[in-house]
């Protein structure tokens, strides 16, 4: 037996139309173009790529995206001020600003996020878009997550009743994982690094989301035969060579469907940011 393999990029174009006709729809109705800016400190070549990957996809919809490029010296102050700045700018509707910080400031990284206007919070990390998220009444929801819900829905595959296991409890991806499909009434576990037991867990999962940063960790013995599997890890293991949380080759001979890495979930996270901007956008209408 083969899985169905779940590309990214064919879901990926999906959710970028519906937002490319929403941005449409904000200028002919409001007048309004969606902004984003993107802040990204120092040289790190990793968030350069990402940046400009989100730049590019912004051109492609319409989005008009600023990338606020600021030296490695910056100083949490400035930074802050920065951030105001673009808090109070009508013209910008989402910010973000990449991560990882440079050493110099990485300590203060939940102070500076913590000073993003909440309606402009379009990676959804702010406490109150947690908040909301916790209490069931999503506003900006965290992009990887969000993608991959948005994924399943697309592919058909239903999440109702379902015994979803998540490996990892990252703020980013496993925490808003389990509020997403719990408010979509699976019933959700959630392992980590202290769990025991961990493959006779994962082999009871009908949905399997691996999320931890291991390389080829989830083996095809952890996987229960047809199990929906969706590999969120992206680990570098040559210079050219990326690889998933999950042990694709072997996985995909026992999984129902699987994501690939790369050209999975990766490419999901860059259009639910797109989605995400428009609703903030719609937020700041209203
Ligand atoms: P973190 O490092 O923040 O979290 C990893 C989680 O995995 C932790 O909760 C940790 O447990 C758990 N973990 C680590 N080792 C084990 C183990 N042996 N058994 C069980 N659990 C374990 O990572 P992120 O959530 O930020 O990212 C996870 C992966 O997803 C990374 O590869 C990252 O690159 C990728 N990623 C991909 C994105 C995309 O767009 N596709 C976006 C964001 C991330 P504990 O809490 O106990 O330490």
């Amino acid at each position: 037996m083969s899985a169905r393999i779940l590309y990214g990029k064919d879901f990926a174009a999906q959710i970028k139309e519906s937002a490319r006709r929403e941005v449409e729809e904000l200028k002919n109705k409001f007048g309004v173009t969606p902004g984003l800016a993107v802040i990204i400190v120092g040289e790190n070549p990793a968030s350069q790529i990402y940046v400009r990957n989100k730049n590019k996809a912004c051109e492609e919809l319409g989005i008009k995206s600023e990338a606020v490029a600021m030296p490695e010296t910056t100083t949490k102050d400035e930074l802050l001020k920065k951030i105001d700045d673009l808090n109070a700018n009508p013209d910008i509707h989402g910010i973000l600003v990449q991560l990882p910080l440079p050493d110099a400031i990485k300590a203060h990284s939940e102070e500076i996020l913590n000073r993003i206007d909440p309606r402009k919070d379009v990676d959804g990390f702010h406490p109150v878009n947690v908040g909301k998220l916790v209490t069931g009444s999503p506003a900006l929801v965290p992009c990887t997550p969000a993608g991959c819900i948005e994924m399943l829905d697309l592919a058909g595959i239903e999440i109702d009743g379902k015994r979803a296991v998540i490996i990892g409890r990252s703020n980013i991806v496993g925490k808003p994982m389990l509020h997403l499909l719990m408010a979509r009434h699976a019933t959700v576990t959630v392992c980590h690094s202290h769990t025991k037991n961990l493959p006779e867990i994962t082999r009871q999962a009908e949905i399997l989301v691996a999320a931890m940063g291991k390389p080829k960790f989830v083996t095809a013995d952890m996987i229960k035969p047809g199990a929906v599997v969706i590999d969120v890890g992206i680990n570098r293991i040559a210079p050219k060579k990326l690889v998933g949380d999950v042990d694709f080759d072997a996985a995909v001979e026992v999984a129902g469907a699987i994501t690939p890495v790369p050209g999975g979930v990766g490419l999901l996270t860059v259009a639910m940011l797109m989605k995400n901007v428009v609703t903030a956008t719609k937020l700041q209408i209203k």
